[in-house]
Formats: structure tokens, C-alpha cells, sequence
């Protein structure tokens, strides 16, 4: 049984294949996106490819219209450098340097999938390197924890120490969600331990269990701030933020990535500019 009163479901296999159907079209868009990103590119055109990949799929884009006022206008957010989460895009250009988070989310067949990546455009410095190493370093020990722990709290716990441990600071406001029919649905997940968490906010880990897992880490300050736009996050000190995030679903077989790469079966239902997988971006 669950620990406590949080609500979480488990998802039967049949539902998890159709949320990784979900998930393959959220990395596809992805792929796309890493295709065109280069200095120069605007944050709307890197949208458009998200746009024009939900739309050649026949998926529904998740986060166009999403909450508000005022809703958020754009079907991917991206956050550049100090932005940390719910940046919108426009003619802002991307430049050499950049750090740039890339988060969306579909539905596809009724079942939703949601996963966000941050690249570096160019060189970058050690400091921002370590940045992006840390950010998914967390994301994947959250993976390989899902096999073996019982309990969200046990994840969490170890999740935030990478974090300290590497001098860096983790986003509490902002946290991973259940989901599955909707993008997001309970538990809250959150990166970080907390005696709430180890009390009536935690939750079991078992096969069924999907969580869209979505560590943010900041350089200097765990603060963040709204900008007027009323959806921009920014640090609070103007220091860089990452951000990398999966759907992953916990299956009989162990943790499963269900925005990530296709497997072998997976390849035929690819268009021809996908069947190369050197020219993938993973994470
Ligand atoms: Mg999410």
C-alpha cells in the first residue's frame, strides 16, 4: 500500500506503451529542435519545430494555452542562461555561449509525455559545463534509484546531496509531477528531501508508478524569481540554471525512459531524417 494519503495510480502495461507513443513523438520534437539550434536561430523558430513535429504526428501540443492568465503562448518553453523554467519564445537570438532549456510536452491518443533537455550552444564555460553534468547527472541517478527504492524520500534525499555536494543549489519551488491522461497529475515530486516528503507527501515505487522526473539546479542561489511576463523564471543572482527532465515509467523490467531514443522495433515508425542515430541527441 501507499505510505500515506498522496494520491498516485499505476499505469497497466497496455497504458504504458501508449505513453511511450506519446513520448517517442516529445523526443522527436526534440531531435528536431537540436537540428536547427545554432547561433543565430531565434527561440521562435526552434518553437516552430516542436510546433510542425506535434502537428506532422497528429499530437496535441500541451503546453500552447496552458494555464494563465496569461496562458503560456507558445508550445515549448525555453529558458536561456539565468532563466530557469517557462521561458517564451520570440525574436530573441540564440548566441555562442548560450545555455539553452528546451521543455514541451504532447498528448497523443489520450496519454501525455513531457521532457525537457538544455544544451550548450558552442563552447561554454567549465563552470556551465559542470552545470549540465550535475543537472542530468541528478535526473539519471533519480533513474537508477526508481529500481531499488521503495520510497520517493529515498530518491529525493540522494537527488538533493549530488546537488550540495557539488556546490550547486537545487529549485524547490518548482517540482517533477505524476502524469499520464494529463500533463500534470498527482504526486508532486520534488527534487529534494524534505520531512514533509518523508511524511504524508511521500510516496511508494513500484511497477505502474510514472513520474515525469525534472531536476532543476542553479549555481549559485536556490532563489528564484518571476519576471513580469508572468511565466519567466529567472535565478535570483543572474547566474545560469539547467534544467533536463523524462516520463519515466516504472515496469516490471525496471525504470523506463519514455521520451528517450527508440529501441530497435521502435525504428520503423521513424521518418528517414530520425534513422540515423549518430545525429540523435540523448540525455
Ligand atoms: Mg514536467
Amino acid at each position: 500500500m501507499a505510505p500515506s494519503g498522496v494520491k498516485r495510480v499505476l499505469r497497466s502495461p497496455r497504458e504504458i506503451k501508449l505513453m511511450r507513443a506519446a513520448g517517442l513523438v516529445v523526443w522527436q520534437a526534440h531531435q528536431a529542435a537540436a537540428r536547427i539550434l545554432q547561433p543565430g536561430v531565434t527561440t521562435a523558430e526552434l518553437n516552430a519545430a516542436y510546433r510542425d513535429t506535434f502537428a506532422r504526428c497528429g499530437a496535441e501540443p500541451l503546453f500552447l494555452g496552458y494555464g494563465g492568465p496569461p496562458p503560456f503562448p507558445a508550445e515549448t518553453c525555453i529558458s536561456i542562461n539565468e532563466e530557469v523554467v517557462h521561458g517564451i519564445p520570440g525574436p530573441r537570438v540564440i548566441k555562442a555561449g548560450d545555455l539553452i532549456s528546451l521543455d514541451t510536452g504532447c498528448r497523443l491518443a489520450g496519454w501525455c509525455g513531457d521532457a525537457a533537455v538544455t544544451h550548450a550552444v558552442g563552447p561554454i564555460s567549465a563552470t556551465d559545463q559542470k552545470l549540465l553534468d550535475v543537472t542530468l547527472g541528478t535526473l539519471n541517478l533519480a533513474v537508477e534509484l526508481m529500481a531499488t527504492c521503495n520510497l520517493w524520500s529515498q530518491v529525493a534525499r540522494e537527488m538533493e546531496a549530488l546537488v550540495k555536494d557539488s556546490g550547486f543549489f537545487v529549485v524547490e519551488e518548482m517540482v517533477g509531477h505524476g502524469i499520464g491522461q494529463n500533463l500534470h497529475e498527482p504526486p508532486q515530486v520534488p527534487n529534494y528531501f524534505s520531512e514533509a516528503l518523508a511524511g504524508s507527501e511521500d510516496f511508494d515505487l513500484r511497477p505502474g508508478v510514472v513520474l515525469a522526473i525534472e531536476p532543476m539546479v542553479n549555481i549559485g542561489t536556490q532563489k528564484i524569481v518571476c519576471l513580469d511576463d508572468g511565466w519567466t523564471l529567472v535565478t535570483g543572482d543572474g547566474q545560469a540554471s539547467a534544467h533536463f527532465e523524462h516520463t519515466i515509467a516504472i515496469t516490471a523490467d525496471g525504470p523506463r525512459r519514455l521520451t528517450g531514443p527508440p529501441v530497435a522495433d521502435e525504428m520503423s515508425g521513424l521518418p528517414d531524417w530520425l534513422q540515423d542515430a549518430e545525429r540523435w541527441v540523448t540525455w
